[in-house]
């Protein structure tokens, strides 16, 4: 038995470290509470987590432009724009699934009715401010940083329509990689460097051999990022710990959360286990007659990350490394579907997002017809394509939401006391719904990659 625990621990040496790094972080972080530190002392203790998180981020942009560049210069005309239109023709489908799951399960949890009994007591007087100023004031710092947040976003409403400011921002000059991200005034622009990568690779891979050099600069980037990640994941259950006991100092005082805003998310945390422990994994299951829990097990690592960092892109380089040495899928389909999904493949902030929309709405004895029923899931659907893979980027892309009903947008400050929580949880769906998905490309695209053999060949590749 001693040799087997052994074994076991050598082989998952990495993901046992990360369970205990999340469980020790969170009792310390509950434990510290209790004394009072000050906001300096808060601030050292956070710094090995900040360190973690900048590692990460380090690593997003070579790795989403080597990954796009070679991963679609490595495939042929016709076999790119296949994965392409299945690729994004699944992401949109699981994208509504999930939203039509958040809706079944508002209309069911109904958060938000307990409120309409009570403003009707007072007299149709809209209560939510006494129940939630509270709260926003004893988290004024966070509430500030995401409502100036907002309020940039809203600006960008008034200089443009959201399509052009979307379409100046998927079409980005240099100057801007590091700027103008829709719902992040402060972001990098992963949505802009993913269109122009992707367009580069396909360009190359029509280039033929005059390519070639430029294809192995881009694979051995993405080597050496990867080689990186390797090194760096021996640092991160130090890190986690801190991260996640920094985010527990920071955070209001659970006792002041509302019985209706607790009701809230319960229903997002339902919603989310709902879609991704049986729907998302139903549908691997059809589609590739595989055991989803063996995939899930083969990624757990990275949803762990996803639960510490709240950023679905700063997870990237850990799904990458869980796909291809646990997963074993093919690095080519990886290189395109991971980068994509992290962009724009959003089920769990999706999910939210229209549960959010109907919680304001009952919280606001606000009666939602079909049609803008219909209205939210589209919605919902197109701003969690718009959000960005960083931290709480869904909250602020809520405004699109909101307004596509004429709900006020004013109300989201009415959720933020508890969006720090779970935006951790619907990231760890996000990066579950594109690491799934790159197995089941994998699955579909299976025979024109044996059809093709290897990728081309390299340069500097070790194997
Ligand atoms: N934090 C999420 C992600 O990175 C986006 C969001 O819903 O706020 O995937």
């Amino acid at each position: 038995i001693l040799a087997r625990i052994k074994d076991v621990c050598k082989r998952n040496g990495l993901l046992i470290l990360s369970v205990l790094s999340v469980t020790i972080g969170c009792l310390l972080g509950f434990f510290l509470r209790t004394r009072r530190l000050s906001q300096q002392e808060i601030s050292y203790f956070q710094f090995p987590g900040e360190l973690l998180m900048r590692m990460l981020k380090m690593l997003i942009l070579p790795l989403v432009v080597s990954s796009l560049m070679s991963g679609l210069a490595a495939l042929d005309a016709k076999t790119s724009s296949r994965l392409g239109i299945i690729t994004v023709t699944y992401y949109l489908w699981t994208t509504f699934v999930a939203v039509v799951v958040g809706i079944i399960m508002v209309s069911i949890i109904h958060p938000g009715g307990a409120a309409q009994k009570e403003s009707t007591e007072e007299g149709g007087k809209p209560i939510m401010s006494s129940i939630f100023i509270p709260i926003i004031k004893s988290n004024k710092a966070s509430a500030e940083s995401t409502t100036r947040r907002i309020i940039i976003y809203g600006v960008q409403d008034e200089n443009g329509s959201n399509v052009q400011n979307f379409a100046l921002d998927i079409t980005p000059p240099p100057e801007v990689i590091y700027k103008s991200e829709p719902g992040a005034s402060d972001g990098m622009n992963v949505l802009g460097i993913v269109i122009f990568s992707a367009t580069m690779g396909i360009m190359l891979g029509r280039m033929g051999n005059s390519g070639v050099p430029l294809v192995s600069f881009c694979q051995c980037l993405n080597e050496s990022v990867m080689k990186i990640v390797a090194v760096a994941v021996w640092y991160f259950p130090f890190g986690i710990v801190f991260l996640i006991a920094g985010k527990i100092l920071e955070m209001d005082d659970p006792s002041a959360i509302g019985k209706k805003l607790g009701f809230y998310a319960i229903t997002v945390v339902c919603g989310l286990v709902v879609h991704g422990l049986f729907i998302l994994p139903m549908m691997y299951f059809f589609i590739t007659k595989k055991n989803p829990i063996v995939f899930i097990r083969g990624i757990l690592q990275a949803l762990l990350i996803a639960l510490a960092t709240s950023s679905s892109s700063a997870t990237l380089p850990i799904t990458f490394k869980c796909l291809l040495e646990n997963n074993h899928v093919d690095r080519r389909i990886a290189r395109f579907v991971l980068p994509v999904g992290a962009t724009i493949n959003m089920d769990g902030t999706a999910l939210y997002e229209a549960v959010a929309a109907i919680f304001i709405a009952q919280v606001n004895n606000y009666e939602l017809d079909f049609g803008q029923i219909i209205t939210i899931s589209i919605t919902a659907t197109a701003a969690s394509i718009g959000a960005a893979g960083i931290p709480q980027a869904g909250l602020v892309t809520m405004v699109i939401v909101l307004t596509s009903v004429g709900l006020p947008t004013d109300d989201i400050t009415l959720i933020i006391a508890v969006d720090w929580a779970l935006d951790r949880f619907r990231t760890m769906i996000n990066v579950l719904g594109d690491a799934l998905a790159a197995g089941i490309m994998a699955h579909i695209c299976r025979k024109e990659f044996i059809k093709d053999g290897d990728e081309v060949p390299l340069i500097c590749e070790t194997k």
